[in-house]
């Protein structure tokens, strides 16, 4: 199944997982998978860690699960900079043999003291790369706050636009906690020409650790709303998990109402919290309507 192809039939809802560290067996996530099924998503998609030292075979063996025990489509993330294009290749070969037609063309984080293979600097390369190989479909990462290392969103919108160009069929936004901003990124990106679904990213923040990596990481900005949520249960975190799931589910209905494309959960393969995010808007889901 081409995820493309679900935009056209109703509002999408998707997870994001990610494969367990290298020194964890890879059996640990397989209860996280079970019990993210039940909540029968539209598609799942499956972290791969930048830095190319591995080839993203626990990415694959997770995306394999997913399709052939879950019935699941998965989706491969495939950051480029650190891989070479014969390992690209052979990434591509497995997911062909393997039915995982669906791919996050990513350019893939800078990782310190790795240096980057140099066949593919931008995500934009890696989704002609792909096009040319095969018959896959084709997502791309946006970023409504700017991705950090462009100039300003306009230049960073410019770049988006020729990943669509390139190929692109759809794309899923970095985190973000105020939903205006989304809202006036996805004006700007249609005024830029793009025209493609885009799925809003959203992680319910349910603990603090969390949230300064969040922070760190993706420069997310933190509306005031929610940043009094964090100083007042800080140290309760049953507390502020539960406000955190409130929160999520109060932009989601929010997006919803407005005609959003999608809504990718990173559920930080916390199944709890996505089935109690999943529970709160499926009915909303289902009359939302499609823009
Ligand atoms: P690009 O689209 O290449 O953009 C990166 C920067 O380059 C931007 O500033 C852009 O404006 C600029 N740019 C683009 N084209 C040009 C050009 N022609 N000339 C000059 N500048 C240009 N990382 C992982 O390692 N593994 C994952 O599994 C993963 N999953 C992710 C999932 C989502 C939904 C998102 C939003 C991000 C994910 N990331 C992941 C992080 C991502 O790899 C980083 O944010 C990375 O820094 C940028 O990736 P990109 O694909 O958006 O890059």
């Amino acid at each position: 199944m081409k995820i493309k192809n679900l935009f056209h039939q109703h509002t999408v809802f998707s997870f994001e997982v990610f494969p367990p560290k290298k020194t964890t067996p890879i059996e640990t996530v397989y209860d996280t998978l079970e019990a993210l099924q039940d909540l029968k998503p539209d598609f799942i998609s499956v972290t791969l860690g930048a830095g190319g030292s591995g080839n993203g075979e626990n990415t694959l063996a997770i995306a394999r699960r997913l399709r052939e025990n879950y019935g699941i489509t998965p989706m491969a993330h495939l950051p480029c900079i650190h891989y070479t294009k014969e390992q690209i290749d052979r990434i591509l070969a497995q997911f062909q043999e393997n039915g995982i037609e669906n791919i996050l063309a990513l350019r893939g984080d800078r990782v310190e003291g790795v240096k980057p293979a140099n066949d593919f600097i931008h995500a934009a390369e890696l989704v002609t790369y792909i096009r040319e190989r095969g018959d896959f479909d084709i997502a791309g990462a946006c970023y409504p706050e700017c991705h950090p290392e462009a100039a300003n969103l306009d230049t960073d919108i410019r770049y988006l636009k020729e990943k669509v160009d390139a190929g692109a069929s759809h794309l899923i936004t970095q985190l973000f906690f105020e939903n205006n901003t989304f809202y006036d990124f996805r004006y700007r990106a249609a005024r830029a020409g793009i025209h493609v679904p885009i799925e809003a990213g959203i992680m319910p923040v349910t603990n603090r650790k969390q949230i300064e990596r969040m922070v760190t990481t993706c420069g997310a900005s933190l509306p005031r709303k929610f940043t009094k949520i964090v100083q007042r249960f800080e140290n309760n975190p049953e507390a502020l998990r539960d406000a955190g799931i409130a929160y999520a589910i109060d932009q989601i209905v929010d997006l919803l109402t407005d005609g959003v494309d999608g809504i990718h959960l990173y559920t930080m393969n916390n199944p709890y919290v996505a089935r109690k995010i999943t529970e709160a808007v499926s009915g909303i889901l289902k009359a939302a309507p499609l823009c």
